[in-house]
């Protein structure tokens, strides 16, 4: 898809001066999120519901808001890198707005673990996403953190957004991660979208029987589609 291409390639800086930016959300040129829509996603307040086993969850944005879904799948299936700053932006106007602390406020380390891609799917797509967001959160939320990627794949799952149930959303996720560095200390995972919350449970559980202590969850957005 011509888009697609035009998308990854202003990630190489050349592409724009070609192809001016236009709305992921409405098609509006001058930029790849318009201020419009990007008002719209922030006019939607949202909880993150507890998840057991996992400290607490931090979300930027709904996953609900139709906008979202389109960023989203955009740097997952197409490599969407130019939308890097749209998320940066979301970060920021999220730590402004908070009302309580994020949930690591006053831990003295942190170590920022992003949840592995899918092996197949990751080379696929040539973006490890979530290490790649994780770079963002790191660049925009927690410079002082180290990012290491202590957990791997070691089975492949259908998508949990084609799974119906949360039954069959917990079944379909059980043991899909393994340890590839055990960690002590605060620990928080990283993931584009929360839904259910069963990919990130599992993601802790590993996590916490490696020693570390609490474990948080950070997402861009979390919620269910509408
Ligand atoms: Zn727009």
């Amino acid at each position: 898809m011509q888009v697609t291409r035009v998308m990854q390639a202003v990630g190489t800086g050349i592409a724009d001066i070609l192809f001016p930016p236009f709305c992921v959300g409405c098609d509006a040129s001058g930029a790849w999120v318009c201020p419009s829509c990007h008002g719209s996603v922030f006019s939607l307040q949202q909880d993150v519901p507890p998840v057991p086993g996992i400290d607490r969850v931090a979300a930027c944005v709904p996953y609900g808001h139709p906008l979202v879904q389109r960023v989203i799948k955009a740097i997952k299936y197409d490599r969407a890198t130019c939308l890097g700053p749209t998320l940066a932006e979301w970060m920021r106007i999220t730590r402004d707005h908070r009302t309580e602390p994020w949930p690591w406020a006053g831990a003295s380390s942190l170590t920022i673990v992003p949840l592995p891609s899918d092996a197949t799917r990751k080379q696929a797509r040539g973006l490890d996403h979530t290490m790649w967001i994780a770079e963002w959160v790191q660049r925009t939320l927690l410079p002082w953190a180290p990012i290491v990627p202590a957990l791997e794949r070691v089975r492949e799952v259908p998508p949990q957004a084609r799974l119906g149930s949360d039954v069959l959303r917990h079944a379909n996720v059980d043991g899909v991660f393994g340890l590839v560095r055990p960690l002590d200390g605060p620990v928080v995972l990283v993931d584009d979208v929360m839904t259910t919350g069963s990919t990130l449970q599992e993601a802790a559980r590993i996590m916490r029987a490696s020693g570390a202590r609490p474990v948080y969850g950070f997402v861009i957005a979390s919620g269910r589609t509408v």
